[in-house]
């Protein structure tokens, strides 16, 4: 039996040796996967790998990113805890968390139900109350709550969806990767008045964005 406390350990230890040398730098990106509990979001199965530095499989052909990505990914939007998120692809919920605990609110688009289903039930459990959920194709984002101070999707896209770029708030931060299905390049999209600034992250490897403007099912 592991107790709560050996978690707390294995957090630390993740922070230390795959985030902190990978020059992860926002103290509050760092404190909040020093928090949340990231072996709830995996099968009973795969709790003792929660904390090592790889993805893990969720169900339904999908994975919960390795955590130095998550990381990278959130420190990447620049959050303050005033922002509005949008996540697409919220999975098995933990990137959803991470968010959550770093944004005013989140919300967070799956287009498979039975994941989606299972993340609200945990966050739920967890007390995360500043999350919204939708079932639905996220590359068409989420207009009614529009504009996002930053949206980040989890997924690997063929190209930047253009309804994510016209949901982004002036000063917003898009985070997304785009490149073939078998790896991608990292993007950060800055929108600055009526310009768009377009930085490259890093390499990566996400599975497949599947919708209206990402791939086809
Ligand atoms: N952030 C997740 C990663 C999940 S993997 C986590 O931390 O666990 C990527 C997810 O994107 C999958 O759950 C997949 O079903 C979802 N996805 C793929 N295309 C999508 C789309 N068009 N809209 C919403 N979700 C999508």
């Amino acid at each position: 039996m592991v107790v709560n406390h050996d978690y707390r350990l294995a957090r630390e230890k993740m922070v230390e040796t795959q985030l902190v040398p990978r020059k992860i730098k926002d103290q509050r990106v760092l404190a909040a996967m020093r928090k949340v509990p990231r072996h709830r979001f995996v099968g009973s199965g795969l709790i003792g790998e929660a904390y090592n530095d790889h993805p893990l499989p969720i169900g339904q052909g999908q994975t919960i990113s390795q955590p130095y990505i998550v990381a990278l990914m959130t420190e990447a939007l620049k959050l303050t805890g005033k922002e509005y998120t949008l996540e697409i692809g919220t999975g098995s919920g933990y990137q959803t968390a991470v968010l959550a605990e770093l944004s005013r609110r989140v919300y967070t688009v799956e287009r498979v139900k039975p994941l989606i289903n299972g993340s609200i039930k945990l966050l739920d459990e967890l007390g995360y109350t500043n999350v919204m959920y939708k079932t639905y194709d996220g590359t068409l984002g989420w207009k009614e709550n529009s504009p996002y101070d930053g949206i980040i999707v989890t997924a690997g896209a063929p190209d930047v969806p253009q309804p994510l770029i016209d949901q982004l708030a002036d000063g917003g931060r898009l985070v997304i990767p785009v490149g073939d299905k078998l790896s991608q390049e990292l993007i950060r999209i800055t929108k600055k008045k009526r310009r768009f600034v377009k930085e490259k992250l890093g390499g990566c490897r996400f599975v497949d964005l599947i919708g209206e403007h990402g791939w086809k099912d």
